[in-house]
């Protein structure tokens, strides 16, 4: 209580300060000249999981492609994919996809966090984020970025409540700026702009912080102390087999696309069958490991040179179809899954 009296006091320059700092420190990114609705929701989508830097381009081109939520829903759900191809974490795609489908459906975009919190693939940080930065609402956010600033500047300890109290700060915050004059939308950027740029998870640029004088870890010399670490991931380990269907003649190799319902549902991976007995000759096999959250995969992939009959046997029996495609070496762009691709390269080294 008495730290919530000293921040709420010393709160309001420190919440303008960091207003301030972000309106001549901001970096320039396509989702912020114009913040529509819809350009915050993708861009927010795309940032999950994936950086800055590496959203960028992909964010310009989806939205030439699909500049509204009109032309996102008339779209198939495969083409959505295709355009995500690089970003991983398909599940995204098909949840925006959903998602721009209900809100055409239901005639319009949600107005509040709460409503927000319904589209599929929205959680807690994407909806505040929307509300705060296209709608201009006091909402908060929490990310990476945010706790990090958060348990530094309060010096506040993991514990069992760790992520509400940093929530009930955020919230507290927000209300603050709001209240003080500053935006929402430009408070919580800031916030985030902070973390990003200034308060890294190793040596923060303290000297050049907008709040260092409100820091308290900074006071006492503690700022990579938090936010304290947590405790190590319980890891879950998976074993998994894949088959390539080599036509060593054309260098191509079949792949299909994931049935719905399933793992990677929609994505492009290779055979889980093997060619049957007298098909083909075996080439070898590559180990790959790949982490996926909790889980460690370790998939082993026979490689299979198809013999020329069952090659042919093969081509008419699998030709191009909506599930199934024979794909060469320079075709490494479809959607497949992170698993697919790195194994890819590593069969494409043991065929080269
Ligand atoms: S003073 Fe340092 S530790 Fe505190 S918020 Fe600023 S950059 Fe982070």
């Amino acid at each position: 209580m008495a730290r919530q009296v000293q921040v709420t006091k010393n709160g309001t320059s420190a919440v303008l300060a960091l207003a301030q700092w972000f309106e001549r420190q901001k970096r320039v990114l396509p989702w912020r000249s114009e913040p529509t609705l819809y350009r915050v929701w993708v861009s927010e989508i795309m940032l999950q999981q994936t950086q800055v830097v590496t959203v960028r381009p992909f964010f310009e081109r989806f939205m030439e492609r699909f500049p509204t939520v009109e032309a996102l829903a008339g779209a198939g759900e495969d083409a959505v994919v295709e355009a995500w191809a690089g970003l991983g974490y398909y599940s995204r795609a098909r949840n925006l996809h959903r998602g721009a489908r209900a809100i055409v459906e239901a005639g319009g975009f949600p107005q509040t966090r709460e409503a927000w919190l319904e589209v599929p693939g929205v959680g807690p940080y994407t909806a505040g984020a929307i509300a705060s930065i296209a709608l201009g609402k006091p909402e908060p956010i929490l990310d990476g970025n945010v706790e990090r600033v958060l348990s530094r500047v309060l010096m506040l300890g993991r514990g069992p409540r760790f992520k509400l109290r940093l929530w009930r700060w955020a919230g507290l915050l927000v209300r603050l700026a709001h209240r003080s004059g500053a935006s929402p939308s430009v408070f919580n950027q800031a916030l985030m702009e902070l973390g990003a740029l200034v308060c890294s998870p190793k040596s923060p640029d303290c000297a050049s912080c907008p709040v260092a004088t409100h820091c308290m870890a900074r006071q006492n010399g503690v700022q990579e102390q938090y936010p304290p670490k947590k405790p190590p991931k319980q890891w879950i380990a998976l074993e998994e087999q894949r088959h390539v269907w080599l036509d060593t003649a054309t260098r191509r190799w079949l792949i299909e696309k994931q049935p719905q319902g399933r793992w990677r549902a929609g994505l492009w991976d290779f055979l889980e069958e093997a060619p049957g007995a007298g098909m083909a000759r075996r080439l070898g096999e590559v180990v790959t490991r790949h982490v996926v959250t909790r889980h460690k995969i370790t998939r082993t992939t026979q490689i299979w040179a198809l013999s020329r009959s069952a090659c042919a046997d093969a081509l008419g029996a699998h030709a191009q179809s909506e599930s199934r495609r024979w794909v060469d070496s320079n075709d490494l762009g479809v959607a497949g899954s992170s698993a697919y691709k790195r194994t890819s390269q590593a069969v494409l080294e043991l065929v080269r």
